[in-house]
């Protein structure tokens, strides 16, 4: 199969390959297999993470059209509207986020960045998932404006090429690392980074692995199951690109054992992920996305549902501005292991 990734409209953001380390003391301490981490939090675009991948190949669709405005939506805190904000300022568009809740006193976290990154934010109340694009799109292209919707968390047939080639790139580490990895873990959520490493995996893995979302997000993707609403981008992807490939559901797993409360519901599991990451290797994790995929990784390894004979890969997809506004609720409890 030969995908000419170099021919697809591309725009570059990050500072690829991100690096590949081993947590040689958060497995010591353990006990189980060893741990990969995929360092996705330093793509090196505002303060990095999984979206930078997918908005490389989005912002040259965007261009491609001759657009000159981006707009996106996400929660108040979105890592994805941030990125999305630092993507269209270094191609001199313009950015409208559609983002959920209403107007804080104060600009905290990924707000803060955004306004820095200069976006324009609107304010949508219940709505977090762009219910409310279509009047801003409206409103624009009244105005003479140009304007390109990017969706929820970049996760179409476009941004999912972001994480094809992000797995092309991961095997090239591996391979001069002389690993074989038996798991990739991660948070899924809106499933265009999922979609993209199945379809990854494919074409440029050298030995079979599992592909394991843990999910974050009860409220799901809309109203099919995720696991189906994965399944389809996957295989509306693979058919864009021509790879004959058709996907079933046997090849999407998603953990949904670490919901919690919902999403962005800071509870024990995510607290004490992100004090062990952080006391064991001075690595951040995030409140929302990485605390509760980490969490479910210590969890899995505790129950015994990995076993030392394993080799698994985090995939850190970033989202640190998170850890700030999020202050409260991370100190609060008493999980951590030094309290
Ligand atoms: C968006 C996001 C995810 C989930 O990626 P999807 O492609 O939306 O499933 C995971 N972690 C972080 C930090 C994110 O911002």
């Amino acid at each position: 199969m030969t995908i000419k990734f170099n021919q697809l409209p591309r725009k570059s953001l990050g500072l690829f390959p991100t690096p590949l380390a081993e947590l040689n003391h958060f497995a010591q301490y353990l006990k189980g297999p060893r741990i990969l981490i995929k360092r996705d939090d330093l793509t090196g675009l505002a303060l990095g993470g999984n979206k930078t991948r997918k908005l490389e190949f989005l912002i040259a669709d965007a261009l491609k059209q001759g657009c000159d405005t981006i707009i996106t939506a996400g929660a108040a805190q979105s890592n994805h509207c941030c990125q999305t904000a630092a993507a269209a300022a270094k191609y001199g568009l313009d950015c409208h986020l559609a983002l959920g809740g209403k107007a804080p006193d104060t600009l905290a976290g990924n707000l803060l960045l955004d306004d820095l990154l200069g976006a324009e934010i609107h304010w949508t109340g219940a709505f977090r998932k762009g219910e409310t694009i279509s009047d801003i799109v409206t409103k624009l292209t009244q105005e003479g404006y140009k304007p390109y919707v990017i969706p929820y968390g970049g996760s179409n047939e476009i941004g999912a090429l972001g994480f094809i080639e992000a797995i092309k790139e991961l095997q090239m580490q591996l391979d001069l690392l002389d690993i074989q990895i038996s798991h990739i873990i991660f948070p899924t959520s809106s499933g265009g980074t999922h979609a993209g490493m199945i379809i990854g995996k494919s074409i440029f893995a050298k030995n079979d692995f599992k592909v394991m979302g843990i999910g974050i997000d009860k409220g799901e993707a809309g109203d099919i199951p995720f696991d189906e609403h994965i399944l389809s981008l996957a295989n509306s992807t693979a058919e864009k690109l021509k790879i004959d490939i058709k996907y079933t559901l046997e090849d999407i797993i998603v953990n949904n054992e670490y919901l919690g409360d919902g999403y962005g519901v800071v509870g024990d599991l995510e607290r004490r992920a992100i004090r062990l990451l952080a006391e064991t290797e001075g690595i951040l994790v995030d409140p929302v996305y990485t605390g509760r995929a980490m969490g479910g990784l210590i969890s899995m390894i505790e129950k015994g549902e990995l076993s030392t004979k394993d080799i698994v890969l985090f995939w850190h997809t970033g989202g640190s501005p998170a850890l700030f506004p999020y202050s409260e609720e991370i100190i609060k409890g008493d999980s951590g292991e030094n309290q």
